[in-house]
């Protein structure tokens, strides 16, 4: 396994950083997750401006142009000879001092990371998954705006662990106010009497890659989607409930808090996305 690291590929075991990277030291970077498909890299766009515009905000210097960006992701799949998987691309800080300041680091890192990927087996994604809804809230503006794909992701651990306690495979996160924001690492979307709604990003929410495709499905299958605040209420009292993210892809949800979600198993509503998003994955990417 090759791993790229400021512009060089080397192998997994010599792949190391500073200890005074701030993105170890204050978790101050960001991140995305990729996926490829057939050898293609799914919305490659959308996560490279979802990067940048991240970047942009931290005021964090990408030492590569996006086109650059790009080459290196290609690069590393084919050196991995992968055709199927998942890319961790991260840029952080770069090393400074023990101080705050980011003016002491003059070189931001980039690292790509490609891996072979199954998250949920297959009858997960028809029976559903057990969900929770725990403690955590979701961060919202100035710094861990959900807007920023950041390495801060603390309160996301945190959910994880009350997942893991529950034996679960996903949690809800509630944002201050008790408006459901999302999953620890997914989207949250509720279906009721037809109608697909997911919450705002204000609410608390990252602008999640899988989430716009789903949307887009939703409007080209003829669904109507509304992008509004909703509660707990609404998604123990919905016919489908599920999650949508770079690794998990769409996957239904049949239990939350002890509730059963509809029919107890993935809706026709999931399923029917599900199988568009994967037809979609093998028409829509960069070579
Ligand atoms: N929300 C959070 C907090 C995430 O970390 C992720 C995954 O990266 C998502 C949502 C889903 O976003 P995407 O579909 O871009 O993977």
């Amino acid at each position: 396994q090759w791993i790229y690291l400021n512009g060089e590929y080397v192998s997994k075991e010599n792949a190391k950083i500073s200890v005074y990277d701030h993105g170890f030291l204050y978790g101050d970077g960001i991140f995305e997750g990729i996926r490829i498909y057939g050898g293609n890299i799914f919305r490659c766009k959308e996560h490279l401006d979802r990067l940048y515009d991240s970047a942009k905000s931290i005021m964090l210097d990408i030492p590569l142009t996006r086109e650059e960006m790009q080459g290196a992701l290609v690069g590393t799949i084919r050196k991995n000879g992968l055709r199927d998987g998942y890319i961790r691309l991260v840029v952080s800080r770069g090393p400074g001092n023990l101080g705050l300041d980011p003016l002491r680091c003059p070189a931001a890192y980039v690292v790509i990371i490609v891996e072979q990927l199954s998250i949920y087996p297959e009858d997960a994604y028809r029976d559903g998954l057990r969900s929770v809804s725990v403690s955590p809230r979701r961060n919202l503006p100035d710094a861990l705006n959900p807007k920023i794909k950041s390495l801060n992701y603390l309160n996301n651990v945190l959910v994880k662990i009350q997942s893991n306690q529950a034996g679960v495979g996903e949690a809800i996160m509630l944002n201050a106010q008790g408006y459901v924001a999302e999953g620890s690492s997914d989207n949250i979307f509720v279906v009721k009497r037809g109608v697909v709604y997911t919450p705002p990003c204000y609410i608390g929410a990252l602008e999640g890659i899988t989430r716009g495709a789903i949307m887009e499905l939703c409007e080209r299958l003829g669904y109507k989607l509304k992008e509004e605040p909703f509660t707990l209420h609404d998604v123990y009292a919905a016919d489908e409930v599920f999650f949508t993210g770079t690794a998990a892809e769409v996957i239904a949800v049949r239990e939350v808090d002890g509730r059963a979600i509809g029919e107890g198993r993935a809706g026709p509503v999931t399923t029917r996305l599900l199988a568009e998003f994967r037809k979609l994955v093998t028409v829509d990417g960069v070579k």
